[in-house]
C-alpha cells in the first residue's frame, strides 16, 4: 500500500514533466520566508503563465501495481541528499526514500531534497498557480541554502530554532528508542503518504484542550546525557488519563495501530499533499485506518502506552515526512 502511494506521486512527476519543461522559463517563483527558522514550514509558490494547460490534470491518475518497479528506480534518484542524512533517526528514517517523491522535474528542490507542487488555482489575473511546502528539519544546520525551480535558484537562510534543553530521568528499560518489529516501517510508511488532494482548510486545531508540557524541538539530557541526533519531534500535550483527542485538521486515516514498543497505540491522519499529523501513547483508539475524519473530531483518549513515563498526548505534524513545529500551524492557515 505504501509503495502505490508512492507510485502515485512518481507517476504524477512523469506525466507533468513536459509542460514543465515548456512554461518555466515564464514562471514565477514566490517563497513566503527566505529566512526561516529550523522547524518552520516555508510556502513555495510558483505562478505559470495563463493558457498553459492545467499543470495538475495530466497527472492524476491512480498507480497501477505493476509500476512498483518504476518507482524504484526514481527513488534512485541522482541526489546524494547531504540533508537527509543530517536528519535525527527519530525524526527521519533512511529506510524509505529520504525526499518526498524523487527527482522529478516539476518539483522545487532544496537542500538536495525534491518537493513535488501543487495545483493551488488562479489569480485575478489568470495565471495558474501551484504550490509545495517545505518544512525547515529541526537540525539542518544553520546558513544559505538554495532553493530551486527550474532555471531560478533563491537564497534561504536558515536561522538557529534556539530550541531549549530538557532534563529526564527514566527509569533503565525505558532509556532507549526501541521499537516492535514493524513499527518503524508503519509510521515511516505513514509518514510518506503523498495524496493529491489539500483535505484541510485554515489554521489546525488543537488535539487536546490541556496545556503544553515539552515544546517542538528541544534537545534531551536524559539521565545526565545528552542525546546527539535528536529533537523532540513533537509537541506534548500534559493531558490526563482518558482525556479526548480530536483531529487537528480534516483528513483521512493512515495509520491506527495499537502495541507498539516506543510509539505505543498510534492515529497518523493524512491531510493531503504530504502533511500528516501523529497522536501517540493512546490509551483508546476511536477510528480505523481509511475512515474519513472532521476537524475537531474525536479520534481516541489521552493514555501512557509506548515509552511514556505518564499520561500525556505526544502530537506532531509532518511535512513531505520532515517534522515541523505545530505550533505555527496553529497560528498560520497553509
Ligand atoms: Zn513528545
Amino acid at each position: 500500500m505504501i509503495l502505490s502511494k508512492l507510485n502515485f506521486c512518481s507517476l504524477a512527476f512523469a506525466s507533468l514533466f513536459l509542460l514543465f519543461t515548456t512554461s518555466a522559463a515564464l514562471a514565477e517563483v514566490v517563497v513566503s520566508s527566505v529566512a526561516p527558522r529550523q522547524g518552520q514550514v516555508i510556502e513555495v509558490t510558483v505562478k505559470e503563465p495563463s493558457g498553459s494547460a492545467e499543470p495538475g490534470s495530466a497527472g492524476v491518475q491512480p498507480a497501477s501495481e505493476s509500476s512498483s518497479a518504476q518507482a524504484g528506480s526514481a527513488g534512485s534518484s541522482p541526489s546524494s541528499k547531504p540533508g537527509a542524512a543530517a536528519v535525527s533517526p527519530a525524526s527521519r528514517s533512511s529506510s524509505t526514500s529520504a525526499c518526498p517523491p524523487d527527482a522529478a522535474p516539476h518539483v522545487v528542490n532544496f537542500n538536495d531534497c525534491s518537493y513535488r507542487l501543487f495545483p493551488s488555482g488562479k489569480d485575478a489575473n489568470g495565471l495558474l498557480s501551484l504550490r509545495a511546502l517545505i518544512g525547515i528539519p529541526a537540525d539542518l544546520k544553520p546558513g544559505k541554502y538554495k532553493l530551486v525551480y527550474g532555471a531560478d535558484a533563491v537564497d534561504i537562510a536558515v536561522k538557529d530554532g534556539k530550541f531549549p534543553l530538557q532534563y529526564l530521568r527514566l527509569p533503565p528499560g525505558k532509556d532507549n528508542f526501541l521499537m516492535s518489529p514493524g513499527e518503524k516501517e508503519a509510521v515511516e510508511g505513514a509518514k510518506a503518504t503523498c495524496s493529491n488532494q489539500r483535505l484541510w482548510r485554515g489554521v489546525f486545531l488543537a488535539p487536546s484542550k490541556f496545556r503544553t508540557s515539552a515544546a517542538f524541538g528541544l534537545k534531551r539530557v536524559v539521565n545526565g546525557k545528552l542525546l546527539n541526533d535528536y529533537f523532540h519531534s513533537g509537541l506534548d500535550f500534559a493531558a490526563p488519563m482518558g482525556s479526548t483527542i480530536s483531529a487537528c485538521a480534516a483528513g483521512k486515516v493512515v495509520l491506527a495501530k495499537t502495541g507498539f514498543r516506543l510509539h505505543g497505540n498510534i492515529v497518523g491522519i493524512d491531510h493531503g499533499q504530504g502533511v500528516i499529523s501523529f497522536y501517540l501513547h493512546m490509551s483508546k483508539i476511536a477510528v480505523k485506518n481509511g475512515d474519513e475524519v472532521k476537524a475537531g473530531q474525536k479520534i481516541g483518549a489521552v493514555g501512557q502506552t509506548g515509552r511514556a513515563t505518564g499520561p500525556h498526548l505526544h502530537f506532531s505534524i509532518y511535512v513531505n515526512q520532515v517534522a515541523t513545529n505545530p505550533r505555527e500551524w496553529f497560528n498560520r492557515s497553509f
